[in-house]
């Protein structure tokens, strides 16, 4: 079957593309027919018989949407989970309905019926977003709380799927001095910001890239000068959190550094626990490093570490899928977030042919897995996020224990809080009521390095009505 949507103009409405990219995941995108007087569908069957649907002016967005996901779903055969729901937060709706008064029945029901969701992901997008409504109350009542992330852009290796800022640190290993010490000048001029602006910093987010991938010496040296600008006497703290990323770039020495400091939260990250895998995506690491690595972290006393999943993996099946979910399980984190695997433009795996490995049924059933595994054990579900390009078009979600959550990903998820980003592709945001003003730092290394002083300014600009 042929796909074909028509439409006014150079460019489909936005509202209708954004519909038709449902289908696109399912492999059913149309074809776009521009220089039309009006919108239709039409389907071309392989005998060459044909239907064309037209698409009514709706003055709602999101009645346009559904309409077009309910005439594609008839025309395809192909339903998302999510239904016509296509934006990054679910959550942000579920709060909005709450929010105008609906009880939780209603809310379900409005997810069910008008915006087509299935009863599991109505679910978890209510309970996320029930519990993590503690904490946007605490923001809402005092907006001058602040997050604070740095990013480290260096990995040990690139993964197949990787579309973020890293670089190979044997490749950068020139400029790893210099980045540091352009880093502690965005620190000490973040932190006068921060003064004079009177905020306060209620999380501070070490993320990457890789900040592990750095050695011991100059580790210790960052988390020092992260200390003394954000940490030490900040009475309002409650997460201090680093992103240890790769099992085998973590070191007892590295994990006394952090302890030195304060940091509450590491994430080790496996993402999963069969090494056919792990050689298949490119990381340099095993199970068993893994192993080592929550062992030495445990020692140390780190009583609260996260771990990274990723459902829908090249070459993995159920078994596999549950034989990681079994090793976590023996491991005991505090808390697990749960990715899907999502191939986007700048992941190696666009272009690779490992790509025909991916299999979004198989995906489905492994969702479905992690939160029934997860949920029995105690877990909740308190941030979700959705991006394009997911496979079976589902979802990322961090469940945790009780009491383990992590307020800065609940707060640049909901972005309902000024978030203040250091490091290359950093992107700092001013929250206000009515008002999301981002500024960005430059995503290379070399760039970071020359254009330092315009992201300074960029910064403080954000404050500036
Ligand atoms: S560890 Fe993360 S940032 Fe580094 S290459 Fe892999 S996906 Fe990218």
């Amino acid at each position: 079957m042929k796909l074909f949507f028509g439409h006014p103009g150079d460019q489909p409405d936005y509202h209708a593309y954004e519909a038709l990219q449902i289908f696109g995941l399912g492999g059913n995108m149309p074809e776009f027919v521009p220089e039309e007087a009006t919108m239709w569908l039409r389907a071309v069957y392989d005998d060459g018989c044909g239907v064309t649907v037209s698409v009514p002016d709706l003055r709602s967005s999101k009645e346009l949407e559904r309409f077009i996901y309910l005439k594609m779903a008839e025309l395809t055969g192909y339903s998302s989970p999510w239904g016509c729901l296509t934006g990054v937060r679910p959550t942000k709706i579920v709060n909005q309905l709450l929010a105008a008064g609906m009880s939780p029945d209603e809310v379900m029901s409005e997810l069910t019926t008008f915006y087509c969701a299935s009863v599991p992901k109505a679910r978890l997008a209510l309970d996320t977003a029930i519990n993590q409504k503690p904490f946007l109350d605490r923001q809402a009542s005092d907006p001058s709380r602040i997050g604070i992330y740095i990013g480290i852009p260096f990995c040990p290796t690139r993964c197949l799927y990787c579309s973020f800022t890293s670089n190979s640190i044997e490749k950068y290993r020139k400029s790893v001095d210099p980045y540091l010490e352009l880093l502690r000048a965005e620190m000490e001029d973040t932190a006068a910001l921060v003064r004079e602006q009177g905020l306060k910093i209620e999380s501070v987010y070490i993320g990457g890239g890789t900040p592990t991938s750095l050695d011991d010496e100059r580790f210790d040296r960052f988390m020092r000068d992260v200390a003394a600008n954000f940490i030490d006497g900040a009475p309002y703290l409650c997460e201090f959190s680093v992103e240890a990323g790769r099992p085998d770039s973590i070191t007892a020495l590295k994990l006394a550094s952090m302890s030195s400091v304060g940091v509450s939260r590491i994430s080790i990250n496996p993402q999963t626990m069969n090494d056919d895998t792990l050689r298949l995506i490119g990381r340099r690491h095993t199970a068993e490093d893994t192993l080592r690595a929550f062992e030495i972290a445990r020692a140390a006393g780190f009583e609260n570490i996260n771990t990274d999943i990723i459902c829908g993996l090249p070459g993995e099946d159920t078994e596999a899928f549950s034989h990681t979910l079994d090793e976590i399980g023996h491991l005991s984190p505090e808390s697990v977030t749960v990715h899907t695997l999502s191939v986007k433009r700048a992941a190696d795996l666009k272009r690779d042919e490992r790509r025909e490995m991916l299999s979004a049924p198989v995906t489905g059933s492994m969702v479905a897995s992690a939160f029934s595994r997860l949920t029995a054990r105690g877990f909740r579900p308190y941030y979700m996020y959705r991006q394009k390009n997911m496979v079976g078009n589902h979802e990322n979600v961090a469940y945790c224990l009780p009491g383990r959550e992590s307020p800065y990903n609940i707060h640049i998820m909901e972005e309902d809080q000024t978030i203040l980003a250091l490091g290359a592709g950093g992107v700092s945001k001013f929250v206000a009521p009515g008002v999301i003003r981002r500024a960005f730092n430059v995503k290379s290394v070399e760039e970071y390095l020359s254009r330092s002083a315009e992201m300074a300014v960029r910064k403080r600009e954000l404050f500036k009505k």
